[in-house]
């Protein structure tokens, strides 16, 4: 005060964790009341006169013109409702119940920190950029009966106070399910075409997909339009091919990104989904924090039930069948399949099968059901891919097979543990 021309935000602040229950402009109030009191008693305390201007003294007259805070340009008093309202404003098509404000300082705030810092002990002084935060905050509450959340804000706000600029983080919608695929020729996540990565292009007719369904695509529908999210994201424990169908329930969870509506109602949903032929689905919940149970899916390893049908070259030689029985609980030396060799390191995976029974359908078809450890290759298995797959049912009954139809009859998860029930 000596020095300079300071505002009672700035000069609180020096005090901030004194006292409990004040703001800090309360807190800079009382000290320039103390000082006041003081020169009206006639102590000689210089002081620049503009820090007292507003107090009326009673023995004394002080004459002083205003001047700006020399610390933060009074800021406090000019620009928290000014930014508050801007928050508020491109808050509005947002379904929130809770948010958190984060400002990134001016240079110049930053600058005038320093210096401060330079001049008192810092010993309960509270940063600027915390006190901007709650201040906002607080004019944010008050304008949008909405919650300041420090934990889990649904939104985050982000100010740039340098360029008076206001961006938004909002969290993620997540919604819990399970779904079955009754096709072929369906992916699980959306694939774009290569060529043009979605934008659209002559290779894909301008569609901008390589599939023109997914099961994501089947599912995020609805969800979309009713959240009025920017797009989805699938993570499910674990992908059928796209030629294998998933008569299985498969848990996933859909991750509507920056919904602007955040309540939904499951069974109407569900009920728009299950629509498709091509898959059904069972909604189980809304789940505040996705990456939990995300995590879970992706790390669990679940064990996999197939069925396959099998049609093979030649007559199957009866006398061999009894042989795939010793493959139950035998370890399978799997090369990287050469069908994937192209996205994955070439490496040799050891996995079980668990269970495996077989049944002649006719004289070249046979049907197996393999319980397998997760991340088998079920159809390598099968065909033995070229010996990269050692042992293989073509091995064994040495024989070719020509055409095998998989499907996924049951995913071993133990997720329901992680969500409880709907
Ligand atoms: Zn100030
Ligand atoms: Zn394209």
């Amino acid at each position: 005060m000596r020095r300079y021309s300071i505002c009672d935000n700035c000069l609180g602040r020096v005090f901030a964790n004194l006292l409990t229950g004040y703001s800090n402009k309360e807190r800079g109030r009382f000290v320039k009341s103390v000082v006041a009191m003081l020169i009206d008693c006639g102590e000689k305390i210089e002081i620049d006169p503009s820090n007292i201007r507003d107090i009326k003294l009673r023995n004394l007259k002080v004459e002083a013109e205003k001047k700006k805070c020399y610390f933060c340009g009074d800021f406090f008093e000019n620009k928290i409702e000014f930014l508050a309202k801007k928050i508020v404003e491109k808050l509005k098509e947002y379904d929130f119940s809770t948010f958190l404000i984060g400002t990134k300082l001016s240079g110049e705030l930053k600058l005038k920190e320093e210096e401060m810092l330079d001049l008192i002990n810092p010993e309960f002084y509270e940063s600027i950029k915390s006190e901007i935060n709650r201040e906002i905050g607080k004019k944010v509450e008050a304008m949008t009966n909405k919650r300041m959340n420090r934990e889990a804000p649904e939104v985050i706000v982000l100010v740039d106070l340098e360029k008076e600029v206001v961006s938004l983080n909002v969290k993620s919608l997540f919604i819990v399910g399970e779904y079955k695929k009754f096709v072929r020729n369906l992916p699980q996540a959306t694939w774009y075409c290569q060529s043009c990565k979605g934008k659209g292009c002559e290779n894909c007719k301008g569609t901008g997909l390589l599939y023109k369904s997914s099961v994501q695509m089947i599912i995020e529908k609805p969800i979309l339009k009713v959240t009025k999210g920017k797009k989805s994201k699938i993570h499910a424990a674990g992908r059928e091919d796209i030629d294998v169908r998933c008569l299985g329930w498969r848990p996933f969870v859909i991750e509507i990104v920056k919904p602007k509506v955040r309540k939904v109602e499951l069974k109407k949903l569900e009920k728009e989904i299950n629509k498709s032929k091509k898959i059904k689905v069972r909604l189980i919940k809304v789940v505040e924090d996705g990456s939990k149970l995300v995590k879970f899916l992706k790390s669990e390893k679940a064990e996999k039930t197939y069925l396959a049908e099998v049609v093979f070259e030649k007559q199957i030689d009866k006398n061999k069948l009894k042989l795939i029985d010793g493959l139950k609980n035998s370890v399978i030396y799997q090369k990287t399949p050469t069908r994937v060799l192209k996205r994955r390191s070439d490496r040799i995976r050891k996995k079980y099968v668990r269970e495996i029974k077989w049944k002649l359908k006719n004289s070249k078809t046979l049907i197996l059901k393999i319980r397998a450890s997760s991340g088998l290759y079920v159809k390598e298995l099968i065909t033995g891919d070229e010996g990269r797959t050692k042992p293989s049912i073509s091995e064994i009954l040495n024989n070719k097979p020509i055409k095998v139809l998989l499907d996924v009859i049951k995913i071993h998860s133990d997720w329901k543990r992680m969500i409880g029930g709907r």
